[in-house]
């Protein structure tokens, strides 16, 4: 029986560390010890400041690293983030990481070495982080939020960040129509890693349409820690109050049979009223009807009126090519877009929504009546 840990917990530094300390001193069953070399993987998606609830709080990952260097372990901390270009250092600067961990032997290091693994899967080969295939232990600090294509980005979607820098969106092309198949690309991608010791900061979470600045941040209070991503991402959905295998990642870790019985420490409150994102709807039927859908039903990134900076982030990230800059506005194209919403989660100036088209959403009705 795989246990969940929960704490309700907040980031006043004393109150947060004696939880995180309290929640890691009963997952560390002697793994880390003196000498270790641990991985923090934490969610450095972009750089946000902690209040907007995008990344991992800079004191959860303080409290980890100082317990982990209580022990006389070494820490380094690691992720690839969600940008085209390199953003790891003002990620720390802007994210608070830089000031939070001062003075902290910590070495930060962004993901940049690939080493191809060839699985048993039906991916075949997935190029992971070199740094995190060679940790000795890795503590997987990830973020509550919402994910408008995976609907909650949890502890298992958090390890795409083990996926280097642009091979992301290009994993987002082979699969991203296709949410279910994605879904298991990222619980194969946990089962390659199986980080040890997994932590969820729900204390200031994100509802509404996330992972990025399209999110509604939302104090949960809530601080969850488990041996075992997957049983953690099912613990969550139970505190939400949604079905288990509404998550595609826990479906897709149903179908490859690593769902566990689990039992809960501490005290889980229902949360109500939890908004979840905009459903993108996934393309189907025959392929000869598929561009017919894609044009008319589909959901699809727009821009919002007046809020585009012409930054081109969204250009440089997107895998298929289907966006352009003309000089005053951007402009789509819907028959090479893919629906990964890469787009929308880099954004910086919430400029992108995702717009359902009027046939598709009169179909919709007619279905839902
Ligand atoms: S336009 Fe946006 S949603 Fe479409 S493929 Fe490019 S990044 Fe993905
Ligand atoms: S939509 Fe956002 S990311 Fe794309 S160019 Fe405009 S401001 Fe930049």
């Amino acid at each position: 029986m795989v246990k969940v840990i929960i704490k309700k917990s907040a980031y006043d530094y004393e109150k947060l560390k004696l939880d995180i300390t309290s929640i890691l001193g009963s997952l560390n069953t002697g793994l880390i010890r003196e000498g270790t070399r641990v991985l923090i993987k934490p969610n450095f998606l972009l750089a946000y400041p902690p209040d907007k609830a995008v990344t991992t709080h800079p004191l959860v990952v303080k409290a980890i690293a100082e317990y982990v260097l209580n022990l006389g372990a070494s820490v380094q901390i690691s992720d690839s983030s969600g940008s085209p270009t390199n953003i790891f250092n003002q990620i720390l600067k802007v994210g608070g990481y830089q000031d939070a961990l001062k003075g902290l032997d910590v070495t930060f290091k962004d993901f940049t070495r690939s080493v191809m693994i060839n699985t048993a899967s039906s991916f075949k080969n997935i190029e992971i982080a070199e740094d995190a295939l060679k940790a000795e232990v890795i503590i997987n600090a990830a973020k509550l939020k919402t994910h408008t294509q995976m609907r909650l980005t949890l502890a298992v979607k958090n390890l795409f960040g083990t996926i280097v820098g642009l091979k992301k969106p290009q994993w987002h092309m082979k699969v991203g129509e296709n949410r279910e198949k994605f879904a298991e690309l990222l619980v194969t991608l946990y089962s390659l890693l199986k980080p040890q010791i997994n932590i969820l900061d729900g204390i200031l979470a994100m509802e509404g349409d996330g992972p990025g600045s399209s999110g509604i941040p939302r104090t949960l209070g809530m601080l969850m820690g488990s041996s075992d991503a997957v049983t953690l991402d099912m613990a969550v959905c139970e505190m939400l109050n949604i079905a288990p295998l509404w998550l595609y990642t826990n479906k897709a870790a149903h179908k490859l049979d690593l769902i566990k019985d689990y039992t809960i420490e501490g005290e889980m409150d229902e949360v109500k009223g939890f908004m979840f994102p905009k459903e993108t709807s996934m393309l189907f039927g025959p392929p000869v009807a598929r561009k017919f859908m894609r044009k008319h039903l589909a959901t699809r990134p727009k821009n919002v009126d007046g809020a585009c900076k012409l930054c081109n982030s969204c250009v440089k990230i997107c895998p298929a090519k289907a966006i352009k800059n003309d000089g005053k506005k951007l402009i789509f194209d819907y028959e090479k877009c893919i629906r990964c919403y890469c787009c929308q989660e880099i954004c910086p100036h919430k400029a992108i929504e995702i717009h359902e088209p009027l046939m598709g959403k009169t179909i919709m009705k007619m279905f839902s009546k």
